[in-house]
């Protein structure tokens, strides 16, 4: 293998010891933006619980003031039985009572079922805000855990990086150019291989795509140090013949 080839394949290898620091990075940077956006996501649900329990107070608010009010209607016509004249006037007014009880009754049922309601979101909205505190205390220590190791990682990557400017010096500026490109299309896999299948005679393959390598590709490649490319995917390919 000629040096701009060699150069190739060690550059090869620090760039894929880059993009794992960088990535590592992201990823813990990620775990900090996860856990955010859940604490995010249970205050809204806590929001969401507060208001619907305030909604259920106005109503139940509103039905203790027309139950007050009936209340006083009962009394009225408890007044007016006791004072009725005949008993035609006395059973009108029986009847009327009555009903205003029945339905009192009903109303009354309602106020129960809304203040049975009421207590169960409420307890609801405790848990959440427990949940919540509990989440906030697990952010902040996932914080300080991930500012360390980002500050960790960074290094990490500032160190590998020397190490790539100072591969890169040994390659010429055109497959350099070529590398970068290729680089960004493949995820960072820009110089692959060429492998041969079933021992000395067997085809030739491109250890990218895998797709078939001409022999002549394989013979440029043994005899001028040049840059080829995979025809099928544009990986730069390299031939590193198998020591008998
Ligand atoms: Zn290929």
């Amino acid at each position: 293998m000629g040096p701009v080839h060699a150069g190739l394949v060690k550059l090869q290898s620090v760039e894929n010891r880059l993009r794992a620091a960088k990535a590592k990075l992201t990823r813990c940077r990620r775990s900090v933006i996860l856990q955010e956006n859940q604490v995010r996501t249970q205050q809204n649900a806590f929001e969401a619980k507060k208001e619907e329990i305030q909604l259920t107070k106005v109503q139940l608010n509103r039905l203790e003031l027309e139950l007050r009010s009936r209340e006083d209607q009962v009394a009225r016509l408890r007044a007016a039985l006791n004072s009725s004249k005949t008993n035609k006037e006395y059973a009108a007014i029986l009847t009327q009572l009555n009903t205003t009880r029945a339905d009192n009754s009903k109303i009354e049922t309602q106020v129960l079922d809304l203040m049975k309601d009421i207590e169960a979101d409420e307890a609801q909205a405790r848990d959440l805000q427990q949940q919540i505190d509990e989440q906030k205390k697990q952010l902040d220590t996932t914080r300080v855990d991930a500012e360390q190791s980002a500050v960790k990682l960074q290094a990490d990557i500032d160190e590998i990086q020397a190490e790539w400017d100072q591969a890169a010096k040994d390659i010429p500026a055109e497959p350099l150019e070529i590398f970068k490109r290729v680089a960004e299309t493949y995820d960072g896999e820009a110089v692959v291989e060429i492998e041969q299948q079933g021992g000395d005679r067997g085809a030739f393959s491109c250890g990218g795509c895998f797709m078939g390598i001409t022999n002549e590709v394989v013979n440029l490649l043994m005899t001028r140090d040049e840059i080829l490319r995979c025809p099928n995917c544009t990986r730069i390919v390299v031939y590193h013949p198998k020591e008998a």
